[in-house]
């Protein structure tokens, strides 16, 4: 067999698991599982680890990160009786009893396309007997803690001379517990020549000390998540169906930003909401797909002039919708699509200005909530919706107030025209008025709330343009 130095690309994520060195019968089972495409995480270790490297990979909980160890480690096992039947080959060693439950579980899904793979979950809490017991009928894999897996070696009830993997799960977390010296005392009894895989949510100097001592050569692994959690604060709520249109005012209520983005899956949804929101006293517009063009080009307007504090969407209708100083996105609806969550919240925290996204989510849609954490590479975080209260200052209003001059274009009227009208003899200081938007036959200017009915009169009995207008005030 010739061996070739070029080291194993890693895969593009969202690539198939068909691109990797996997057996025909464990690609059939990670299609019954529903694993179609790699996560981040996978597609980045899964090329090296089946290559044998030892790795470092930063990841965390929901990354997917559990089967891309377990998959490395399945794929060496030997189970045609040439190594000491049933003798340990790979050790997956977990900081808690619950996280190990877990990793088994995963383990034994992913080992369904073999017949006899045994796997083991050796933890403190339960009777060493029962323990001892079991490893007596054998196992291929173990994972444990390090305290109960040494006790087992300890007494002799478990040795690791055909070990070919060990995988250290959440090492940080291993460490911040105290298991350095366990871990340590594990890795030595373990054969020299094995694969060592380290998987760590964060890098303490613990890990560094660790990599040098118990790893070869190891390479590191990094995924950036998806969403920068520096610049946009994700919070999750679970909600029942009939509470989901209150939620949103709650929301506002507590978080108060000056303006939102509020995601519906549906027109219907977003009808809806924008309803409830008004009859609450909610500043807030539908943009949806049966919208006529004039009234489309109305509510993007006072949206984007700050004079509308939540704009209610479809991802069809928000398309191309450019709008800096979103404070916030809310997710009325989780959306089944995992990287489209992703773009919907991206559009709050943009350059310096830190974003809040706020999800929604009902029982049913648990299922979309696990692909965005898989698309992200991390949990999502939940919050009580209980936990929200309304926070002083009244009625959440927007800070402007849009004003409609019948002419646009069509009279030449141009935005400085306007301007002048206002600051000049009407007397108003520049940093009052806001965004100006002139169309084919109407002209839309944004004034602080404070003086609108003042900027209407002056602007009704001045002229512009050395003409009289027509002026409204465009009531939210
Ligand atoms: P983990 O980060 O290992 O806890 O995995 C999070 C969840 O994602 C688990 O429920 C896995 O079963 C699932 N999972 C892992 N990899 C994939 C994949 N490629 N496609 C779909 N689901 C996956």
């Amino acid at each position: 067999m010739t061996r070739t130095d070029t080291p194993p690309a890693p895969a593009p994520a969202g690539a198939s698991f068909s691109t990797l060195p996997l057996a025909k019968a464990q690609l059939a089972n990670l299609a019954t599982l529903g694993y179609h495409a790699m996560t981040p995480v996978q597609a980045a270790s899964l090329p090296l680890a089946l290559a044998g490297d030892d790795l470092i990979v930063q990841a965390q909980t929901g990354s997917g990160k559990t089967a891309a160890f377990a998959l490395a480690l399945l794929a060496k096992l030997r189970l045609d009786g040439q190594t000491q039947p049933f003798a340990v080959q790979a050790l997956v060693l977990c900081p808690t009893r619950e996280l190990a439950d877990q990793v088994t579980t995963e383990i034994r899904r992913l080992a369904r396309s073999e017949d006899n793979v045994k796997t083991l979950t050796l933890c403190g809490g339960v009777p060493l007997r029962n323990q001892t017991e079991s490893l007596k009928h054998g196992a291929h894999v173990v994972v444990g803690t390090p305290g109960r897996v040494l006790d087992h070696l300890d007494r002799g009830a478990l040795t690791l001379s055909a070990l070919t993997t060990l995988v250290l799960d959440e090492a940080d977390r291993m460490l911040d517990m105290g298991f350095f010296d366990d871990i340590a005392r594990l890795a030595k009894l373990c054969p020299k020549n094995r694969q060592t895989l380290l998987f760590s949510a964060t890098y303490p100097e613990g890990i560094a000390k660790l990599a040098q001592q118990f790893l070869r050569a190891p390479k590191e692994v990094k995924v950036r998540s998806q969403v920068d959690a520096a610049q946009i604060e994700q919070r999750f709520y679970e909600v029942r169906e009939n509470e989901r249109l209150h939620a949103v005012a709650l929301l506002l209520q507590h978080f108060r930003p000056a303006s939102t983005l509020a995601f519906c899956n549906t027109k219907q949804q977003c009808r809806d909401l924008a309803d409830v929101l008004r009859a609450q006293g909610f500043a807030a517009l539908a943009l949806h797909g049966e919208l006529e063009q004039r009234e489309r080009d109305q509510v993007l307007i006072q949206f984007a002039n700050r004079s509308c504090s939540v704009l209610v969407a479809t991802d069809v209708a928000a398309r191309g919708l450019d709008i800096a100083q979103l404070e916030a996105v809310i997710n009325v609806d989780t959306t089944p699509d995992a990287p489209l969550h992703i773009h919907r919240i991206g559009r709050t925290g943009r350059a310096d200005a830190k974003g809040l996204a706020l999800s929604l989510a009902s029982l049913d849609e648990m299922g979309s909530v696990g692909k965005i954490e898989l698309v992200q590479g991390a949990e999502v975080k939940w919050y009580p919706l209980a936990e929200l209260t309304p926070t002083p200052g009244g009625r959440l209003l927007p800070p402007m107030v849009t004003l409609q001059i019948v002419g646009g274009r069509k009279e030449k009227i141009r935005p400085g025209d306007v301007l002048g009208a206002l600051t000049g003899e009407a007397g108003f200081a520049a940093s009052q008025i806001g965004k100006i938007n002139v169309n084919e036959f109407s002209t839309y200017v944004a004034v602080d709330r404070q003086i609108a009915e003042q900027a209407l009169q002056a602007l009704s009995a001045g002229k512009v343009k050395g003409k009289k207008v027509k002026v409204r005030l465009i009531q939210e």
